[in-house]
């Protein structure tokens, strides 16, 4: 296969930051590439560099062969062959969404007008927005927004398409769409490289995935080595970590804010769509239960990958109440427990009480 990108020692500095610290990867034509990562370790300026958004420190960036930092490289050009879409979204407010997809048609690919028309309709159609031609973004939803965002970016026919967290800014539902948009492309043989925290979706769509730790390209694979049999403990650390919350409650005044906005981002790296509301319940109706406070909470919850079941395992130290399984007490409290979890067991060890429940799946 052509290799279409080629990436090669690439550092970059900030001051005295080091955000990269020598990357060297090639993007094939066909491939669909995830990048994985902590916050921070550098992904985004990764991909910035990729389309010239971002200049490194130094390190060549090959476009079908053309370093795109060489004096000679014509940016525009190769920004069209580098489509990118961001996480935060960026079409012209003032443009309806036929207007948004064809001026890049008109101004770039110096279309006729009638036939950048025709173009546009039918990539809106792809991206599902044939009935919002002229919508003004306003009127749209943030993931509707994604996907003229898409349209126009493959308005440009790019070889490569960069995806930085296009999805994070969305709620779950909007998610989804955009996320199918993306396999769509996939599916039609779209070289794409996808900077996401969405673990299935990087497992279901990607040729390969790079794992990324402070700059630099720790480990790659196919989805089932990174996933599945990381040989790095920095890539099992990560990919675990991803897929387990861990909250410790130390006071009766705990926040309760932070605990659901902590559970809402697990469910959303995990793609677990509107499950949240139920985890949200599941803990804090436990909690209840445990109250008043006697020690600290620990709480664990966990997503198995491919199953998508979620467990969840709360263990009270200086136990000294009565919890689930007890007739007569908080019924009500029970009763929603019980009809949110598959199970619920308890058991008491010394005096640390754990109560172990598996969320109910839609
Ligand atoms: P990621 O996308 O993986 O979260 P980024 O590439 O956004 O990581 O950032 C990596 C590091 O580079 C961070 O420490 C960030 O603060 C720093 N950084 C990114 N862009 C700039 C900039 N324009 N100026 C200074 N520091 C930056
Ligand atoms: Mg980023």
């Amino acid at each position: 296969m052509k290799t279409i990108l080629k990436i090669e020692s690439l550092y970059k500095q900030f001051g005295d930051v080091h955000v990269l610290n020598g990357i060297d990867c090639e993007i094939r034509e066909g491939e669909i590439v995830s990048v994985i990562g902590p916050s921070g370790c550098g992904k985004s300026t990764f991909i910035r560099c990729l389309n010239g958004l971002e200049r490194p420190t130094s390190g060549r960036v090959l476009v079908d062969g053309v370093d795109i930092f060489s004096p000679e490289a014509d940016l525009p050009a190769i920004r069209s062959k580098v489509g990118m879409v961001f996480q935060e979204i960026n079409i012209f407010g003032h443009l309806s969404v036929l207007e948004n997809v064809m001026l890049g048609l008109l101004k770039i690919r110096k279309m006729p007008r009638k036939e950048a028309n025709a173009e546009a309709v039918r990539l809106l159609r792809l991206v599902g927005l044939g009935e919002k031609l002229d919508a003004m973004p306003d009127a749209l939803s943030g993931g509707q927004k994604q996907r003229v965002g898409i349209a126009r970016c493959l308005a440009m026919q790019p070889e490569v398409i960069l995806f930085d967290e296009a999805t994070s800014s969305l709620d779950p539902r909007m998610k989804t769409e955009v996320l199918s948009v993306i396999r769509e492309l996939a599916k039609q043989g779209h070289t794409m490289l996808v900077v996401t925290h969405e673990l299935k979706f990087a497992r279901d769509v990607s040729t390969r995935v790079l794992f990324m730790h402070e700059g630099r390209i720790v480990e790659e694979g196919s989805p089932e080595q990174v996933f599945d049999h990381p040989q790095k403990s920095l890539t099992r650390a990560f990919v675990d970590n991803l897929r387990s919350l861990v909250f410790q409650i130390d006071s009766q005044d705990y926040d309760l804010y932070q605990l659901n906005a902590e559970i809402e981002w697990f469910c959303q790296r995990n793609t677990l769509g509107r499950r949240y509301v139920s985890l949200e319940l599941i803990v804090e109706e436990m909690l209840t239960k445990m109250m008043p406070f006697t020690g600290p909470i620990h709480i664990c919850i966990h997503c198995k990958e491919m199953s998508q079941e979620v467990s969840i395992e709360m263990e009270q130290e200086q136990f000294s109440g009565q919890i689930v399984g007890r007739e007569g007490t908080d019924e009500i409290s029970l009763m929603i427990l019980q009809g949110l979890c598959e199970s619920i067991e308890e058991e008491q060890r010394g005096t640390t009480r754990v109560v172990r429940m598996e969320a109910r799946s839609e």
